[in-house]
């Protein structure tokens, strides 16, 4: 029995890339699966609902079960659609994986209003929405459930050229944390993946010239396990895949230093004095 039989789960992005190998992984472990997927091109221009249509035709021809949406994540009326064509098709939703996602990259002094706001749409936005509409489902349905964000590398520790792409998956980090708290009640595990995979958002990187060793098939098994039983409770973590190498980020604070006068209110003088000491 596959480790995700009953279960229904909804993917978005899954039209390719990451995505759909978290859609193919799902499926071979039983999930009836929401494929979706707005079919754009890498920025995000365009749609073409094949996309998620072609992975639900691999899915059924494997002799799972699914089925298409191509709402975009990036809109209320997206996000409410999503989880209804979920209900409609499978009468319920356990496990949401928020990955859909663009790249607008420019360097920050040269960043427009425009490359900001498409790529907070779909990523930040696009999880807000989409995993409130989906834990409003799990609430009402009381068994709990799944939630698996995808922030980056980028929005652990910044990277040139990304500020817009950065900024969303810092947040995306930040609304992990928080959905963990506020739905651990509702015993709803809430946790990010950090992947380095080679997919159409990342061939042109030098890192992925001339290597097969990081496929977008060594992403889906952590996807999996965040999203089944053998999770149990954990929550809030970000579990970073590169290839074969699986390991977690994490914001550490420093013990620091406490300023030893009655009022305790340091100069800037001080602060400048005792730096390694409060920032390591
Ligand atoms: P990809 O471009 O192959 O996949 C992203 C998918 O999201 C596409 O199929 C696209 O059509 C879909 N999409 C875009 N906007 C959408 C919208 N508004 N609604 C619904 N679907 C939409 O890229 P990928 O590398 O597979 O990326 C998957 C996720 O992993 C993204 O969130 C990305 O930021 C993240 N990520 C990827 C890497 C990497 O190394 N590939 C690294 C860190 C994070």
């Amino acid at each position: 029995m596959g480790i995700l039989e009953g279960k229904v789960a909804v993917i978005t992005g899954a039209g390719g890339g990451i995505g759909r190998e978290h859609a193919l992984a799902f499926a071979r472990e039983g999930a009836k699966v929401v494929v979706n997927d707005l079919g754009g091109a890498r920025d995000g221009s365009g749609e073409d609902i094949s996309a998620a249509e072609k992975v639900v035709a691999e899915i059924r021809a494997g002799g799972g079960q699914a089925v298409a949406s191509h709402h975009s994540v990036a809109i209320a009326a997206g996000a409410e659609g999503i989880v209804k064509t979920a209900i409609e098709a499978f009468g319920r939703v356990d496990v949401l994986v928020n990955n859909a996602g663009i790249l607008r990259d420019k360097t920050f002094l040269k960043m427009d209003e425009s490359m900001w706001d498409s790529v907070i749409a779909v990523h930040l936005k696009g999880t807000f929405l989409t995993s409130q509409a989906v834990a409003r489902q799990l609430v009402a349905q009381g068994e709990g459930g799944r939630i698996v964000n995808t922030t980056s590398v980028s929005g652990m520790l910044g990277n040139f050229g990304q500020a817009n792409y950065a900024a969303a998956k810092a947040g995306i980090y930040g609304l992990t944390r928080t959905m963990s708290i506020e739905l651990q009640k509702q015993r709803i595990t809430v946790n990010a993946l950090a992947p380095i995979a080679k997919t159409r958002m990342t061939e042109d990187l030098p890192l992925f010239q001339g290597t097969e060793t990081l496929t977008a098939a060594h992403i889906a098994p952590a996807a999996l396990f965040l999203a089944s039983d053998l999770c149990g409770d954990k929550t809030g973590y970000v579990l970073a895949v590169a290839g074969a190498r699986m390991y977690a980020f994490k914001v550490v604070e420093t013990s620091g230093r406490f300023k030893e006068s009655d009022d305790g209110v340091w100069t800037a003088q001080e602060i400048a004095g005792a730096w390694d000491g409060i920032v390591k």
